[in-house]
């Protein structure tokens, strides 16, 4: 763990629009349900088991949103795993069922937005993007599984002239948008989901990080200053977990991604380049995903390196990247620039288990986060209301991971993508 800090310096931080502060654990508390870790799987969690009439306490090092959940792209897409993933693990009935909570996640967070009033920007129309003829077969494949599953959303695909009327960048030959996903300011999102929990009666801590669990019928979770005693432990710190809890250590990944964020762009510029103001991002593995916000910023994402290394620069290591695709920004400004980490799993599957007694755990978006947290946090909450049928199927499948935990993980995660420089070098497509 590090030590407790501030949201990092970055668009969001600079344009949230709730600005409480919760207190930091002091003392002894009882509850029925104790989660540490107050991003979008932690605080979706509380705020569905406040729904429910559960006595919650969330425990949160930092700051709420202050992990990957307040410095993402704010790309909301659904689809909890990648297609086919679960159905080659465990068969075509989990495939179905993995494939419904595709569905429900993108769901949820709309529903959310909706049911609480919460500000965040929601803007829908995303657009997958292609460099090369492997991503245009993909997107076909896409196109079609979505005609024969009864997809709900409108998505249509773009040949290199249609693509065009989309963005205004020569770097791409086609394009798959899709209506039913978009984008939001995220830590506006979780800063409004954290109060609406606190609303319904749950207690939030800020600045408390949880250094000890200790498992059983009765866990409880300890703080420096204070111990929480519950009949349940969730634990939702994902990337940021470190070692609180050792079993956990080296289950994900933690990989550096990076976001920098234009000056404000005139209206005819932020037209000209993306006049349906979709979210978009490329195929390859080190893919960049940009977006406008709401006051017409580029907000562009995309891996500095494949080193798993904090960059040096993240705005020398971006604008070339954006400038590449939008030529049009050359001159743009930059006024923030940001980073955070991801929780990568290797086999890309979200892990959701049961450590020990009652303590359970959610993690593992690898990259893909703002939709399948909210499931999840409803899964955590379901599970702790007696339903576990989304959890068994993801709870049964095996993950690998990294001994020696963190030491280990970014050489391993290094060599990794190493390999998918070269596959991304090449044009190969990984789906
Ligand atoms: C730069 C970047 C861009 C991304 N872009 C997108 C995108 O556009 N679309 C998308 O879908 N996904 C994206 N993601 C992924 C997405 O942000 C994550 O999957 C998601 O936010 C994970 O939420 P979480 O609540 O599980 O974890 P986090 O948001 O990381 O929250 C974990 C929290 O747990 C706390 N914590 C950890 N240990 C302890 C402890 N011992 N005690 C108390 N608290 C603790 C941390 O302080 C942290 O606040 C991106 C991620 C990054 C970093």
């Amino acid at each position: 763990m590090q030590s407790a800090s501030e949201h990092v310096a970055s668009y969001y931080a600079a344009t949230r629009n709730i600005d409480v502060a919760y207190p930091a654990l002091a003392g002894e508390e009882r509850c029925d349900v104790a989660i540490v870790g107050g991003g979008f799987t932690g605080v979706s969690a509380a705020l569905f088991l406040a729904e429910r009439g559960y006595a919650v306490i969330l425990l949160e090092a930092n700051r709420i949103g202050w992990g990957a959940t307040g410095r993402n792209g704010g790309q909301m897409i659904d689809g909890f795993v990648e297609e086919g993933k679960i159905g080659k693990k465990l068969g075509p009935e989990a495939e179905q069922v993995a494939y419904e909570m595709g569905l429900e996640c993108r769901d949820i967070v709309v529903d959310i937005i909706g049911k609480y009033g919460i500000d965040c920007d929601l803007s829908f129309g995303y657009l997958d993007l292609a460099m090369n003829r492997g991503d245009m077969r993909n997107f076909e494949e896409s196109w079609e599984s979505k005609q024969r599953a009864g997809y709900p959303h409108e998505v249509r695909l773009l040949d290199e002239h249609e693509v065009r009327d989309y963005i205004g960048s020569e770097a791409y030959i086609g394009g798959l948008v899709n209506a039913g996903n978009g984008h939001l300011h995220p830590l506006n999102l979780c800063l409004g989901e954290a109060v609406a929990a606190a609303s319904l009666g749950a207690k939030i801590f800020e600045q408390s990080p949880v250094t000890r669990i200790r498992h059983g019928a009765k866990p409880s979770v300890e703080t420096a200053a204070g111990v929480v005693h519950a009949n349940k432990v969730l634990l939702a710190g994902n990337a940021y977990l470190g070692r609180t809890e050792p079993r956990l250590a080296g289950a994900v990944i933690p990989a550096g991604s990076y976001v920098i964020a234009t000056e404000p762009l005139s209206e005819a510029l932020a037209a000209e380049l993306l006049p349906h103001n979709n979210a978009c991002c490329d195929q390859r593995v080190a893919l960049d995903y940009f977006r406008l916000s709401a006051d017409r910023r580029m907000l562009f994402g995309g891996m500095c390196n494949y080193s798993g290394r904090v960059p040096k620069s993240i705005k020398a290591s971006l604008q070339p990247n954006m400038v590449s695709v939008f030529p049009q920004l050359a001159d743009a400004g930059i006024d923030y620039e940001w980073g955070g980490n991801i929780g990568i799993t290797m086999n890309r599957i979200p892990q959701l288990g049961r450590i020990d007694g009652n303590t359970y755990y959610a993690q593992g978006y690898s990259g893909h986060g703002v939709a399948p947290t909210h499931l999840a946090g409803k899964i955590l909450a379901d599970v702790v209301a007696g339903d576990s049928e989304q959890f068994d199927v993801f709870a049964k499948v095996r993950h690998f991971r990294l001994p020696g935990g963190k030491w280990f993980a970014n050489p391993a995660l290094a060599l990794g993508m190493l390999y998918y420089r070269v596959r991304d070098a090449l044009g190969i497509s990984i789906r």
